[in-house]
């Protein structure tokens, strides 16, 4: 599977990367194949040469880096005087870069939104990704340490939790498009999975700043900012991943959600409830799954295997199937949950008692919709994802947020063709209006996010002074 959107951990130091700034090149730089060098800028060169003018305008121009900075500082601002502000709070954020021919730039540091669009002006990476913060950076005051301690550079201390969902995992249950290809159709598999998931995320753990980005191509990534979502260990990450993680994205061979136990999990019952109400939309009229051989016979198989259903229960489900598109598709579905209930019901399980127990609708429904989470991203803390914002390499799109996830259409996304366009005398035109509604949503989140801090922060700082108050009482 090709990963989207992220690039794989390396602590830093360990890459040692190092640049050298000297005027027209990036030298002695890590990359994937051999070094590279950005050549100085010709207009009247290749395709290239002006993508890479258009990126370096796209950059000085349009990527909101100021923005990027009040949302990652979260309320931590260097020029405030108040001592318990962590000063160095965002110098301290991995934020790397990618440059052409995927050469990385790993354990990148940024004093300040300023640095970090003069870097980007200078280097117009392809893709920019966040990591974590970590306990000291060598661009903040605390950079020694004594070889006995843990390396500060080498401590994550924070960082969002983040979701990464890819169109890819859902190639054994779309027939409308294969590979990096998506449509309106296949689209439907990801609402669903910002639906299922985001309810999860704020009802079952209780988080409340959630942005949802679409990846550039064919996914989709969700950062939780909570603070407790942002300090949470690797291991409680890894916790949650699993517990979000109803389908495994990695089934090759058949049906395999994970087996439902009595009592049914709160999470995969209202998940469930969710996901039914579009299971005759997209599996059976824009999939039509139940028209495929294929799909069909891991139905039967899984029915047979999970649910000990005989060859008469098979045949019965076989034949109803065939008469899908005889009917309406909310008739057969209906028809088709009875059928599934009752079958199951008389199956002949080893375990008899557990019969009424089991849940064969349920966990076919999971199986088809489910989202496909890859867990891997979410549970490192020090794991790189791509920022808001980004361009697409390949589609050229820009990873805006999901302003109505019920509306979204990937189609319409802005390019970077829409927002720069070269005039025929070699001037570049810049329009911000296609990126403006996505900028501004993405503010009106971050607004959020330090309104809460500031809450936050002035109820720490009550509470500290009522124990200064309680203190001098005695
Ligand atoms: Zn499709």
């Amino acid at each position: 599977m090709e990963t989207e959107g992220e690039v794989p951990s390396v602590n830093p130091q360990q890459t040692g990367d190092m640049i050298i700034e000297e005027e027209g090149g990036v030298q002695e730089i890590a990359t994937t194949k051999d070094s590279t060098q950005v050549p100085i800028y010709s207009f009247y060169g290749t395709a290239e040469d002006q993508m890479r003018e258009i990126m370096k305008s796209y950059y000085e121009n349009l990527f909101p880096f100021e923005l990027l900075e009040q949302w990652l500082r979260y309320g931590n601002d260097p020029n405030s005087k108040r001592a318990d502000v962590d000063k160095t709070f965002f110098a301290r954020r991995e934020i790397s870069l990618t440059l052409e021919n995927e050469a990385y730039l790993r354990n990148q540091y940024s004093h300040d939104w300023k640095e970090l669009k003069a870097k980007c002006v200078k280097y117009r990476p392809q893709k920019i990704d966040i990591g974590a913060v970590f306990k000291a950076s060598p661009k903040s005051s605390n950079f020694g340490f004594n070889d006995d301690e843990e390396n500060p550079m080498q401590t994550c201390v924070e960082r969002e939790f983040v979701i990464d969902i890819d169109m890819d995992d859902y190639n054994n249950v779309r027939t409308c498009c294969a590979d990096a290809k998506i449509c309106g159709k296949c689209w439907k598999y990801m609402k669903e999975a910002y639906i299922v998931i985001e309810r999860a995320l704020k009802e079952y753990f209780g988080f409340r700043h959630i942005i949802w980005l679409f990846s550039g191509r064919r996914g989709v990534h969700a950062w939780v900012c909570d603070k407790r979502a942002r300090q949470m260990t690797n291991e409680v990450r890894g916790s949650v991943a699993e517990h979000l993680r109803v389908v495994s994205g990695s089934d090759k061979s058949g049906i395999k959600a994970e087996n439902l136990r009595y009592p049914i999990h709160h999470l995969a019952r209202k998940s469930y409830e969710e996901l039914r109400k579009s299971f005759t939309e997209i599996v059976i009229e824009d999939q039509r799954l139940f028209e495929s051989e294929e799909h069909v016979t891991k139905v039967l198989e899984f029915l047979r295997e999970r649910f000990g259903v005989g060859d008469e229960g098979l045949r019965s489900i076989q034949k109803l199937i065939s008469r899908s598109n005889t009917m309406e598709s909310e008739t057969f579905f209906k028809k088709f949950e009875e059928e599934i209930e009752r079958i199951a019901s008389t199956a002949n399980l080893d375990n008899r008692r557990n019969k009424k127990k089991s849940y064969p609708m349920e966990e076919l429904v999971l199986y088809f919709m489910y989202p496909r989470i890859d867990i891997n991203v979410s549970k490192g803390m020090n794991h790189l994802l791509k920022s808001p914002f980004c361009v697409h390499p390949k589609s050229k799109k820009i990873s805006v947020p999901l302003l109505d996830v019920r509306t979204f259409n990937p189609d319409t996304v802005p390019k970077i063709g829409d927002l720069i366009t070269e005039r025929e005398d070699g001037f570049l035109i810049v329009n911000d209006k296609p990126l403006k509604p996505y900028v501004d949503y993405f503010q009106m989140f971050v607004d959020n996010l330090e309104q809460e801090n500031k809450k936050q922060q002035m109820a720490e700082r009550a509470e500290s002074r009522n124990e200064q108050g309680k203190n001098l009482d005695y």
